[in-house]
């Protein structure tokens, strides 16, 4: 490690800066976010760099730097546009044991400013220590992406309940409740901007916790997408990170597991069809009594949970047990397929519409408003359609669609597996047993379909 990350509280006190150009006001900025009383000597200053100043208590000197100038200052910035000057604030400043950052010349400096990210009063700073300046940005955007927005008023609601949390529970406690607090249902209130709610819910949780030890987890009904994992949203990574036990299916790809926390435990409660291996019952009821134990819960599905998910009854179940669920959509196989083949969805040219269907089988037959679905410019996205294939094709052909109409199969859609098959109404249940399709498959009918032959893109390896 090359220098030692400290944090500097510079709030109301002086600090020099040499210099008025773009530079200066740049790590202006940083110090009079952090509070600092800016002083400025500068023959020329940006008109922000001088607001700044002026708005911090500080002063503007104009005029050339001269040593007199570091007699107010606990901390000195050389950012003049001259080598010479910034150098001599160098040496001048560490004569006087003042710690100095000059631009752009780590020679000259006792401190560096590191690349920073903040959320209100929680600051990351990543320095390489000059040696890689990118790679530490690349990093910073990493954390920027990774780390949520709602983590700033987090911050400051934990300094405004700490008082509180002190008086209200014992030193051996007060870690777990903060915890609990930053992982579970208080965190996630924030990150959707509930911050009244969030704020009640410390507050009843304190109550909570002073008559009664352990407080319930939480549910997460995430939607993983279609299978690659670069299609998880930022919010269901973060979740797949914070759960101690994920409930998962067949429809959740081996690469989107392997995100989830790595030390959480994993139950498969996959169904397959006519062989429901946890009944639908069962897994409401799991999910309640893991919430209970106090855990959290990662309820991961493929796809969006609200779309053929049975997502709803899953909440249903704990929201008349009264445990703090969240549902976090996910790209739904309609979308993640029909890109991924090349198939827009809709086109002026060819389909206003687009419906997505089950096209499961009840007892072996489909009752679907058929005549609705033969109409005209609209694209029809079939879920669970493999074993009615034939039937639904039968189907639409005797309620007036064109037989010629193009349809496609997307097998493991958005996966490096991806097959797409492409025909028509006649002939793609032939296609189908010929090339020997497997679920899960996504059937999509209409226009669009012949749009695929420019189209696509996604070439798997
Ligand atoms: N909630 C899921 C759908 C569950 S129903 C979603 O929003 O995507 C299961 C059906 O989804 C499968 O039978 C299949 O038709 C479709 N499906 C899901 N993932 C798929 C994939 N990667 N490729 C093709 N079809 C998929």
């Amino acid at each position: 490690m090359r220098y030692l990350p400290l944090g500097f509280d510079v709030k109301d006190r002086s600090c020099l800066i040499v210099g008025g150009g773009s530079i200066a006001t740049r790590k202006a900025r940083l110090l009079n976010k952090a509070g600092a009383r800016l002083i400025v000597v500068s023959p020329e200053i940006t008109d922000e760099l001088r607001q700044l100043s002026a708005g911090s208590g500080g002063e503007w000197y104009k005029s050339g730097y001269a040593v007199d100038y570091l007699q107010q200052a606990e901390l000195v910035v050389a950012a003049s546009d001259s080598e010479v000057i910034n150098a001599q604030v160098s040496a001048d400043a560490q004569a006087q044991r003042l710690p100095v950052n000059a631009v752009d010349a780590p020679e000259l400096c006792t401190f560096t400013f590191p690349a920073i990210v903040e959320r209100g009063d929680l600051s990351i700073g990543i320095s390489s220590g000059g040696a890689a300046p990118v790679l530490a940005r690349r990093i910073r955007a990493q954390l920027e992406a990774l780390l949520s927005p709602g983590l700033g008023p987090l911050v400051d609601l934990a300094a405004r309940m700490r008082a509180r949390v002190k008086a209200a529970l014992p030193e051996a406690r007060r870690k777990n409740f903060w915890e609990w607090v930053f992982a579970g249902p208080v965190a996630n209130r924030i990150e959707a901007g509930q911050l009244e709610d969030a704020e009640n819910e410390i507050l009843k949780a304190l109550r909570d916790w002073q008559g009664n030890p352990s407080p319930v987890g939480e549910v997460y009904l995430v939607g993983g997408g279609p299978g690659d994992p670069d299609l998880l949203t930022f919010r269901a990574l973060r979740l797949m990170q914070q759960a101690d036990v994920v409930l998962y299916d067949r429809l959740v790809s081996p690469e989107v597991m392997e995100l989830v926390r790595r030390d959480a435990e994993r139950i498969y409660v996959g169904k397959k069809k006519a062989f429901h291996a946890v009944p639908q019952d069962d897994i409401n009821q799991l999910l309640v009594n893991l919430a209970r134990d106090g855990k959290k819960v990662l309820r991961l599905k493929g796809g969006d949970p609200f779309i053929f998910g049975r997502g709803g009854e899953e909440i249903d179940k704990l929201s008349e047990a009264g445990i703090p669920f969240q549902v976090v959509p996910g790209i739904t196989a309609a979308s993640g397929c029909a890109s991924y083949a090349g198939i827009p969805l809709t086109h002026r040219d060819h389909a206003q519409s687009v419906r997505f269907i089950t096209g499961h089988l009840k007892d072996g037959s489909l009752d679907l408003p058929w005549k609705e679905l033969a109409g005209p410019g609209q694209t029809l996205v079939f879920y669970m359609g493999l074993t009615g294939l034939q039937t639904i094709c039968a189907q639409l052909i005797n309620h007036g669609l064109d037989q010629g109409t193009p349809a496609a199969l997307v097998e493991k859609g958005t996966t490096q597996e991806q097959r797409v098959v492409v025909g028509d109404l006649t002939s793609l249940p032939g296609l189908a047993e010929n090339s020997e399709v497997r679920a899960p498959t996504l059937t999509i009918i209409g226009g669009v379909v012949g749009l695929r032959e420019k189209l696509q893109w996604f070439r798997p390896d």
